[in-house]
């Protein structure tokens, strides 16, 4: 099963992406952590991602689409993946239909996580974030056991710089005018699925469930 989570940033789609991989057994794929991941190890492609991420801008096309193709490709890809944070414009929805395309492929579910800009806001200032790990934490909705320590590494948490106010309206505007327009793109392909993102998450997981099946 070839899924792709939509969504605002904050609507809760990474959260969903974790659980989908785990129940059906298949890679959850982030662009946004395989990024950090980079920043933290300091790689070349991690020095020129974080100079867009912080300013809360998307990383260009030619720096991320060759990364999840690669990355698709692996073995333990073969029976499908949960994509989470890609596509995020047209011309990286374009490349990744045509690589499936040419492998004899295509995707099965785009699942909108809906969720209007209000709400947005006062979530992304509760998110916090393990640097080391790559769990994500909420201070009301997934408080960690200890406050400010990840509950996997016993690392420290904290707020990412791109989850600080003056940036999430910054990447909420980023949103509309170069992820939304994906919403249009699915549904044309007939495999847009959209599901309210504003109740508790475990109803959201069983809407997406009731979408893919037992
Ligand atoms: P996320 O963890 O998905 O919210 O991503 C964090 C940041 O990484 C985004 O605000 C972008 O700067 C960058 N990023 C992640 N995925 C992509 C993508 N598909 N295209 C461009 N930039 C991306």
């Amino acid at each position: 099963m070839k899924i792709i989570m939509l969504g605002a940033p904050g609507a809760g789609k990474g959260t969903q992406a974790k659980q989908i991989a785990a129940k059906y057994g298949i890679p959850h794929i982030s662009t946004g952590d395989i990024f950090r991941a980079n920043i933290k190890e300091g790689t070349e492609l991690g020095k020129k991602a974080k100079e867009y991420m912080d300013q809360g801008a998307l990383v260009p096309d030619e720096l991320t689409c060759d990364l999840v193709m690669d990355r698709i490709q692996k073995d333990d890809a073969k029976n499908g993946f949960v994509l989470d944070g890609f596509p995020r414009t047209i011309p990286q929805a374009e490349a990744l239909d045509a690589a499936l395309t040419k492998a004899g492929e295509a995707m099965d579910y785009a699942i909108d996580v809906d969720v209007p800009d209000e709400n947005i806001v006062g979530r992304m200032g509760g998110r916090r974030a393990c640097l080391n790990c790559g769990a994500t934490y909420h201070i009301v909705s997934i408080p960690p056991k200890k406050e400010g320590i990840c509950d996997n590494c016993g690392s420290e948490l904290v707020l990412r710089d791109d989850d600080k106010p003056e940036t999430v309206q910054k990447r909420l505007n980023v949103y509309h005018e170069q992820t939304q327009p994906l919403i249009d793109f699915y549904k044309g392909k007939g495999i847009l699925r959209s599901v309210d993102g504003t109740v508790p998450m475990d109803q959201v997981f069983e809407s997406i469930v009731s979408i893919l099946g037992e």
